[in-house]
């Protein structure tokens, strides 16, 4: 099963992509973690991207591309996988839909979480992600056992610099304008769904499943 997650940051896309991960055994294949690792291990995209994401900008499509097909070529991306966070341009879709003809492949849904803007400045500014894993909590909604530490490996968690309020602003602008038009294009593919991102994760990752269930049903 090949899915896409959309959706603004802090619409709890990371999350649901984990509960999928969990649940159906595919990688969770997330963009921002992929190059918040090229960051970390200073590669060539790494510092290029970095120009970018500290700023609440949107890396350059070539280099998400160069570094999610490569992703996708590992053997545990073989049997499927949940895209969270790509693609967030419509190239970035053209992309993705040629390298999946290429191997005679198909995305088979794509799920929209809608969350609005005031909730996503509020999710967004009590969040806290592990350096080590990746792992994400919200100092409120879903606190670690201790405040710096994270309850699956001990690593420390910090807020990202682009998790101030200032730059996730600029982050919900830059969705707007340039990963928006994305529904339109999978809904014109009749591939998309739309997600109510309010609520419980248990309760939205419900919402997912219910979706996947009726579509299984159907294939
Ligand atoms: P995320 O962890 O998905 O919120 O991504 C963090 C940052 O990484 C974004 O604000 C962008 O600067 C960059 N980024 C992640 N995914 C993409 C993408 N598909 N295209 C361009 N930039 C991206």
């Amino acid at each position: 099963m090949r899915l896409v997650m959309l959706g603004p940051p802090g619409a709890g896309k990371g999350t649901q992509a984990r509960m999928l991960e969990q649940k159906y055994g595919i990688p969770q294949i997330a963009s921002g973690d992929l190059l918040r690792a090229a960051v970390r291990d200073r590669t060539p995209i790494g510092l290029e991207a970095r120009r970018y994401m500290d700023r609440g900008a949107l890396a350059p499509d070539e280099l998400v591309v160069r570094l999610i097909e490569a992703r996708l070529e590992e053997p545990d991306a073989r049997r499927g996988y949940i895209l969270d966070g790509f693609p967030r341009t419509i190239p970035q879709a053209e992309e993705l839909d040629s390298a999946l003809k290429r191997h005679s492949q198909h995305l088979d849904h794509v799920l929209a979480i809608v969350v609005p803007d005031d909730e996503v400045i509020k999710r967004i500014s009590g969040r806290r992600t592990c350096r080590n894993c990746g792992a994400m909590y919200h100092m409120i909604f879903d606190p670690p056992r201790n405040q710096s530490i994270c309850n699956d490996c001990n690593g420390e968690l910090y807020q990202r610099d682009d998790d101030a309020e200032d730059t996730v602003r600029m982050r919900l602008e830059v969705y707007h304008a340039e990963t928006n038009p994305l529904l339109s294009y999978y809904e014109q593919s009749g591939i998309l769904t739309r997600i109510d991102g309010i609520g419980r994760p248990e309760e939205i990752q419900q919402r997912i499943v219910d979706v996947l269930d009726r579509l299984r049903a159907r294939a």
